[in-house]
């Protein structure tokens, strides 16, 4: 199989799944059990605090509060905030772009009351800084924003949106991370809250965290026994932790070496790609190599995918979350293209275990797919 769907899930590495097997083997007791062997796992789970914020270059004004995954980190990031905030201004933003786990939770605060604006992006894949700067009043509490986009890849100017953020004492800076944390070269500390998953990275489904400044005060979401400072109820899934610290650990220390193979890899298809009649590239000013997306001039995409699946090749179209309600892709919209573009395009996205020979592969079976099917209506 060539599996080129890293950004809808990675396949969990050797040293996550033996971490884990070894975790949930020999260290199953309750971590908030006061007998030793809980104690040992909770003084452990405070070492691995530590170790993802030193992995990720962030000091000891972050803290971590473990979950289930980026959708659930989003929930408490963005729904925790406002409730607990939203005495001090009623304003909130986020760009038209973030992935479904953040959208879908402004909506649900504008049902709440939330005032919300949602950014434009200008051609470049950019926040429009003038925008921004209008949208920005003494009512906004938060903004939220994700550095790399998870269905075209593009880096959007998080250092300038991060600078004005801070010259407004009340507001805070969430970054949806999924898709930078391995993926891009970034400075997590221009974030207030960061949210970020196992299975994107090599580690494990359901497994997560919210990493957020200390000094931020969050409304739980999730009520019970008050793990995590009370901000995330529910016994501590000690194997998954350690699997989500090794998967991160992994993940940045590899970074510049798989950074510039990926690189390669994206660049070659890019070269193989670009002259095909049936393909328009999406492509930015500053782009992860690790997501490559593109239009279809006249086949349909989801015909495409599944093709390609026949011919053992996995791909994307638009997100995975999207792909089965057959919905143009909002980021494409956003982007400026027509419905009928934002519902063909193709997303390929990597791993740094994937070589120039499947990608070469690849090149071969689209073109077989693409000379096979029909076009679609146009
Ligand atoms: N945010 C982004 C940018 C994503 O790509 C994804 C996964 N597609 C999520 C959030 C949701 O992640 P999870 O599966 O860990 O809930």
């Amino acid at each position: 199989m060539i599996y080129f769907d890293n950004a809808s899930s990675t396949k969990p590495s050797k040293e996550v799944l033996d971490a884990y097997l070894d975790a949930a083997s020999n260290y199953f007791e309750n971590p908030n059990s006061i007998h030793k062997y809980g104690m040992r796992i909770y003084n452990e789970i405070n070492r691995i605090r530590s170790r993802i914020l030193k992995a990720l270059n962030l000091n000891s004004d972050y803290e971590v509060i473990f979950n289930s995954g980026a959708t659930e980190s989003n929930n408490l990031a963005l729904i925790g905030y406002y409730n607990k905030n939203k005495n001090r201004g009623n304003h909130i933003i986020t760009s038209k772009i973030e992935h479904d786990s953040v959208l879908a939770v402004f909506k649900y605060l504008e049902t709440q009351g939330a005032r919300v604006t949602y950014l434009d992006i200008n051609k470049d894949g950019d926040i429009d800084i003038e925008e921004f700067k209008k949208a920005m009043t003494k009512d906004t509490i938060l903004v939220s924003i994700m550095p790399v986009n998870n269905e075209v890849g593009m880096v959007l100017n998080i250092e300038e949106i991060s600078k004005i953020v801070r010259t407004y004492p009340k507001c805070v800076l969430h970054l949806d991370c999924v898709q930078t944390v391995g993926k891009y070269p970034f400075d997590y500390s221009l974030g207030d809250m960061l949210t970020v998953s196992g299975h994107k990275i090599n580690g494990l489904k359901g497994s997560g965290a919210l990493i957020k400044k200390k000094r931020i005060n969050l409304e739980p979401i999730v009520y019970g026994g008050g793990q995590e400072n009370g901000l995330r109820s529910g016994t501590l899934d000690y194997p998954g932790i350690v699997a989500l610290c090794v998967a991160i650990e992994n993940t940045m220390k590899d970074f510049a070496l798989n950074y510039k193979n990926i690189g390669v890899l994206q660049g070659f298809l890019i070269e193989n790609l670009k002259n095909n009649n049936e393909i328009k590239l999406n492509i930015f000013k500053k782009q992860t190599p690790f997501i490559l997306n593109f239009n279809l001039k006249t086949k349909k995409a989801s015909v495409v995918v599944e093709a390609l699946s026949n011919e053992d090749v996995m791909v994307s179209s638009i997100s995975a979350c999207n792909t089965k309600k057959e919905m143009p892709s909002h980021v494409l919209l956003a982007l400026g293209q027509s419905d009928d573009e934002a519902r063909n395009a193709i997303r390929l996205s990597f791993n740094k275990t994937n070589t120039i020979e499947e990608a070469k592969i690849f090149i071969e079976k689209l073109n077989k797919v693409l000379d096979s099917i029909k076009g679609r209506k146009l």
